[in-house]
């Protein structure tokens, strides 16, 4: 339950802004624009949707912010008393409309800010999938890295031993000897690497980004969005919320209603049907083997590659993203890690990390690894913008945006 997840993180006394009222935009409204975010959807190339807690509020699981959500509920003392267990949930329509637009190519990748695996059990593929803070239903290793779909929502949360063994098999034919962890992120904790630049390149890529169900925020998560308005000459984003967001007045079109009839009214618009939630198509009720759920480097060098030639290459658009350009957390401005500081590159320097490698044996194989140089440019520090926290009132025009 999002309850327990949100007790078992360690305090942290500035949660954002909470409790703020919810708006609701006439039916009016409404209609038309979901007509003009279908017109945009079906107007752009590259379509990125950032999700967060409230697209799951429908399955049951209660929101953060939201005037009934788990933090502003907690400064009164209070808990929600709608708390289905994650392992009860399923995805909502949302989840299962942004599926089938991914499948028909209206939408290339979503980042989600949500824990609770719905987006991983209404069979979005990795492929398009960013999960920054972690998911109750992946579990990781501490040697190799590879992650492996659970079959039920994990008992820890904050990146502890679950007390089992990595099933993942080395090129030499030896077993890893890692043991397995939960992923979920506690406050501070810095961003999974590969997540976060699939995130980050598609974000700088895409010319349009929708906001579904978040207030915007956790950083770095809350930011992506704004790459696209930021870098693109012609970037829009779109938030749907029901409450106020940090990034409003950034938007180009703001939709005050519940996400589910915004999605549901998109497909309409664009011929796309929503498919129902079949539990045998979701990969945590899968019997066999532990299915993988790694990232692979590959992909991430793909798109690396993708955004370096629409982007980097002196076009106007990518003239602003260089790595002169402060704030947007670029690879080339971060400092990477000398080897012998970083023992993940020392493994990759060296080929012997045959773990970290032998995860592309798992999953379709599309491309060559990354070469060292770029597995680097990847693998960036702990900065502080690389880490989940809400940003403090004083140094974000949250504060000013929201009231
Ligand atoms: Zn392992």
């Amino acid at each position: 339950m999002s309850c327990n997840y949100a007790e078992g993180l360690s305090p942290y006394h500035d949660k954002g802004k909470l409790g703020l009222a919810e708006k609701f935009d006439s039916r009016e409204e409404v209609n038309a624009k979901i007509q003009k975010l279908a017109k945009w959807i079906s107007e752009s190339k590259h379509v990125v949707v950032h999700t967060g807690a409230g697209i799951s509020t429908s399955a049951g699981i209660p929101d953060f912010r939201g005037p009934k959500g788990v933090w502003t509920l907690e400064a009164k003392g209070e808990k929600p008393n709608i708390n289905v267990s994650f392992n009860d949930a399923v995805p909502t329509k949302t989840h299962m409309a942004l599926v089938a637009l991914v499948k028909a190519g209206k939408v290339h990748f979503v980042v989600s800010q949500n824990i609770d695996g719905l987006h991983l059990r209404s069979s979005l593929p990795r492929i398009n999938l960013a999960e920054l803070h972690g998911n109750m239903f992946i579990e990781q290793c501490n040697q190799c890295d590879s992650q492996y779909i659970r079959k039920s929502a994990t008992t820890t949360v904050g990146q502890k031993c679950l007390g089992t063994n990595c099933p993942n098999i080395r090129l030499n034919g030896r077993p890893c000897r890692g043991r397995m962890h939960d992923t979920i992120l506690d406050w501070e904790h810095n961003l999974p690497e590969k997540d976060l630049a699939l995130s980050d390149f598609h974000s700088c890529v895409a010319d349009l980004s929708i906001c579904l169900g978040t207030t915007l925020q956790i950083v770095p998560s809350g930011n992506l969005p704004l790459h696209t308005k930021k870098h693109g000459e012609c970037g829009r984003v779109v938030i749907c919320n029901l409450q106020p967001t940090k990034h409003d007045k950034k938007a180009d079109l703001i939709i005050n209603t519940y996400v589910d009839e915004v999605m549901e009214g998109v497909c309409k618009h664009l011929g796309v049907l929503i498919p129902e939630y079949t539990a045998s198509l979701d990969p945590s009720k899968q019997s066999g083997p532990p299915v993988p759920w790694t990232i692979l480097q590959s992909e991430v060098k793909r798109m690396r590659k993708v955004y370096e030639d629409l982007c980097c290459k002196g076009s106007k658009r990518g003239k602003k993203n260089t790595s002169e350009n402060k704030g947007r957390g670029d690879y080339k401005s971060t400092k990477l890690k000398k080897p012998e500081e970083n023992d993940k590159s020392n493994k990759v320097v060296d080929g012997t990390n045959v773990d970290v490698k032998s995860e592309d044996k798992l999953l379709p194989k599309t491309d060559t690894n990354m070469s060292t140089e770029e597995y680097q440019k990847i693998d960036v520090d702990g900065s502080p913008s690389k880490k989940i926290k809400v940003e403090k009132d004083e140094d974000s025009p949250v504060k000013d945006e929201i009231e």
